[in-house]
């Protein structure tokens, strides 16, 4: 038996609206990728959408539209991939890595507030809603991340790589920060091979990114081609970028969108089954969700094995890989990566949280199509192997 540690699901209509694409000879940027905009901005209840090439594009334009420019510092937690520190770099400012809170992996209000306490310099945040569990974007005490960013002039932008969709509070992700960033990146919860989303509900933030997007032409290149004013003339107000989303990509995004909750559905099926049969297991430790289920975007299944595991993570993996089970590793920290490591001169001492999670973690197969027996087979293998080889 085989079990992958993810796969695609592409039978709704990618293949529908691609022909129409392909008919309609335009297959750049143009009238799906504004439609993909329209219904990703309806969906997380966001003004305004730009839809680009990829989150880390999206991340890139997101911190340029909000100022972050060469000597600024931004928070970004530790434990994340790597594209949520780089685009800090790209505008040659520089990311300070915060740990993380064990059994949820995300940035809490009061790691916030220490660092703030620590940094009163920093203004701008970048906050991962790790493996799509929001973050604490607000709370009864109005203490949440929204308010203590507020209170403290800190603007926030959102890698919600991982999180379509999720709820807060009977509210999207998408609709909290001032800018918030969705991946369709092919092993994302829905995808458009590669792709990202921008939103945002600030109009100038908005015209910026969509400007910086396609060259800093004050013009896209749909509107030349479309409305009445000649189509060869347009200015250059920046030295911008080439992040749009071509049509071609929007297409699959649009079949995909319509089967978003569908897969959530489908994805909380499996992560159900893994809460009912690992939950008695005294060597692993699963996530937490401090959400309703339903409100969890369930992109990964991230368990960390503890000091009573009989077995270490790097040899399950590998035990695991011989069964035919894909896993992966979310993440190698940020602090433990070389680039940041000497640059920074990080020390693993200051990410105690991080480290206890990258020692023992381990993320488990989970798609929309995992059957009833991939679940089943991935769990039993598991147990096996972390009780010590009891035969079940
Ligand atoms: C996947 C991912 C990104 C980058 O997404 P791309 O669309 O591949 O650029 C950024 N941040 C996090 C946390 C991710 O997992």
């Amino acid at each position: 038996m085989k079990v992958p540690f993810a796969k695609v699901s592409c039978n709704g209509n990618e293949l529908k609206y691609i022909s129409e694409v392909l008919e309609s000879g335009w297959l750049t940027t143009a009238g799906k990728t504004l439609q993909f905009e329209q219904l990703i901005a309806d969906k997380v209840g966001a003004k305004y959408a730009c839809a680009v090439n990829s989150c880390t594009a999206a991340l890139h334009l997101g911190l340029e539209a909000l100022g972050v420019k060469e000597g600024d510092k931004v928070f970004v937690p530790d434990m994340t991939f790597t594209a949520s520190a780089e685009v800090v770099r790209y505008l040659g400012a520089d990311p300070v890595f915060l740990d993380v809170e064990y059994g949820t992996a995300l940035l809490t209000p009061e790691i916030l507030k220490e660092a703030i306490a620590n940094n009163p310099e920093i203004k701008y945040l970048i906050l991962v809603h790790f493996g799509g569990h929001p973050a604490e974007m607000t709370n009864d005490e109005g203490e949440g991340i929204i308010d203590i960013c507020k209170k403290n002039g800190i603007k926030i932008l959102e890698d919600a790589a991982h999180a379509f969709p999720t709820r807060y509070k009977g509210k999207m992700i998408g609709s909290f920060g001032d800018i918030t960033c969705f991946s369709f990146y092919a092993n994302k919860t829905i995808t458009t091979g590669e792709g990202g989303m921008l939103v945002t509900d600030n109009e100038d933030l908005y015209k910026r990114v969509k400007t910086m997007r396609l060259h800093g032409i004050n013009r896209d290149v749909w509107d030349r081609f479309t409305s009445n004013k000649p189509s060869w003339e347009y200015d250059v107000v920046a030295p911008g970028f080439k992040y749009n989303m071509p049509d071609l990509n929007a297409a699959i995004g649009l079949a995909q969108l319509e089967k978003a909750e569908e897969f959530r559905e489908s994805r909380l099926q499996a992560v159900k089954y893994y809460y009912n049969h690992l939950s008695d297991v005294e060597g692993l430790d699963l996530p937490i969700s401090k959400v309703p289920f339903e409100d969890h975007s369930w992109h990964l299944f991230p368990v960390v094995l503890n000091e009573s595991s009989s077995i270490g993570r790097n040899e399950l993996i590998e035990a695991l890989a011989a069964d035919g089970i894909g896993t992966s590793v979310h993440y190698k920290p940020l602090h433990h990566m070389t680039y940041y490591k000497e640059k920074y001169q990080l020390d693993a001492e200051d990410y105690p949280v991080a480290e206890k999670i990258w020692k023992g973690t381990i993320t488990l197969p989970l798609f929309p199509d995992m059957t009833k027996e991939d679940v089943s087979y991935v769990t039993k293998k598991l147990k096996n192997y972390v009780y010590g080889n009891i035969s079940l």
